[in-house]
C-alpha cells in the first residue's frame, strides 16, 4: 500500500519497533504499525497478535514466536528482550509486535528499559489498548457526561497469580466509577468479592467482554454476585476483560458490532 501524503520515518537497519498492535481487528493497526509490518526483516510477537495482523508481515521476515501462553513452551522475559537486542545489533530491522498497546500490561517498559540500556535506537508506536478497544465494540462510552469521569484500567492477576497487591481497592472503588480489568479470569471470585467488600454493591451491573473486536466477540452482562456463575454460562474465554461501571448501562442501545455478528451468523447459510 502506498501513502503517498505521509512521510513516515524510516525503519533504520539496527533499531527495534515495540509496536502496538491493537486488540484483534486489523482494521484498528496504526499507518505505522502497517509500515513496521511491511518493511521490519525480523518480528518477534506475542499470542495476542491476531492472525490476520501477520499475515501482513514482509514475507521476506523472519516471525518469532514470543507468547506465553497457547500450549506453546513460554519465552521468559529477559530472553526476549536479550533477543531483540542480539537482532538488531546484527543490524536488523527488528519489529517487536505486542497486543494491544505496548505499555498497557505488556511489559513495554521493560523491554524498552534493556534496549535503552543497550544503547540500541528503539521507536514506540503506541496501540489501541484492548479496553479501548472492546468498549468501542461493546458500545460502552469510556467516559459520559453525568455518568462517569475517571476512568481505570487495571490489572486482575499479579505475577504470582494472587490480585495486585499495590492496589488501594477502597480509595479505586471509592474514586472511579468505570473500572476495566484485565487478566480478571483466573481470579474473577477474588477479584468481585474484593470489590465488593471494598464498597460497590453485589448488585452492581457488570461487564465481561472476550475476544474484543474480533468475530468471536462475546460479551456477557452479568453483576459483581453473579459473574462467576455467568462467565462459565456465557462460555467467557480469555482474553477477556471485567468492566464495572454506570455507562454499562448504555452497551443495550449502543451494541452496534453485536448487531454486525449478529447478522452475519443469520445470514451464514447453515
Ligand atoms: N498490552 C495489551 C494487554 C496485554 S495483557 C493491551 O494493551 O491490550 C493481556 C490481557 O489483555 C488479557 O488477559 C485481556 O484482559 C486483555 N485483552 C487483550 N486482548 C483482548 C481482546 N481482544 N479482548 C478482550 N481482552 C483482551
Amino acid at each position: 500500500m502506498s501513502m503517498p501524503s505521509l512521510t513516515l520515518p524510516p525503519f533504520e537497519a539496527g533499531s527495534v519497533w515495540l509496536v502496538g498492535a491493537g486488540p484483534g481487528d486489523p482494521g484498528l493497526l496504526t499507518l505505522l504499525a502497517l509500515h513496521a509490518l511491511q518493511s521490519a526483516d525480523v518480528v518477534v510477537y506475542d499470542a495476542l497478535v491476531d492472525e490476520r495482523i501477520l499475515k501482513l508481515v514482509n514475507p521476506k521476515a523472519d516471525l518469532e514466536y514470543a507468547g506465553k501462553r497457547g500450549g506453546r513452551p513460554s519465552a521468559k522475559q529477559p530472553d526476549i528482550s536479550k533477543r531483540l537486542v542480539a537482532h538488531a545489533q546484527a543490524g536488523k530491522r527488528v519489529l517487536r509486535l505486542k497486543g494491544g498497546d505496548p505499555f498497557v500490561f505488556g511489559r513495554g517498559g521493560e523491554e524498552a528499559l534493556v534496549l535503552a540500556g543497550a544503547g540500541v535506537p528503539f521507536r514506540l508506536v503506541p496501540g489501541i489498548t484492548a479496553a479501548i478497544g472492546g468498549l468501542a465494540y461493546a458500545g460502552v462510552p469510556a467516559t459520559h457526561r453525568g455518568m462517569n469521569s475517571a476512568v481505570t484500567f487495571l490489572t486482575g492477576h499479579a505475577d504470582d497469580g494472587d490480585l495486585p497487591r499495590d492496589v488501594d481497592w477502597e480509595g479505586l472503588v471509592k474514586g472511579s466509577p468505570l473500572l476495566i480489568v484485565y487478566m480478571p479470569i483466573g481470579n474473577l471470585e477474588g477479584l468481585s468479592r474484593r470489590l465488593i467488600q471494598a464498597g460497590r454493591k453485589a448488585d452492581e451491573p457488570a461487564l465481561l467482554i472476550s475476544r474484543a473486536t474480533t468475530p468471536d466477540q462475546n460479551v456477557v452482562e452479568t453483576t459483581l454476585k453473579t459473574c462467576v456463575a455467568d462467565a462459565r454460562t456465557g462460555d467467557i474465554q480469555p482474553p477477556a476483560l471485567f468492566v464495572v461501571g454506570p455507562s454499562i448501562a448504555l452497551h443495550a442501545d449502543l451494541d452496534w458490532y453485536g448487531a454486525i455478528l449478529k447478522r452475519a451468523t443469520k445470514e451464514k447459510p447453515s
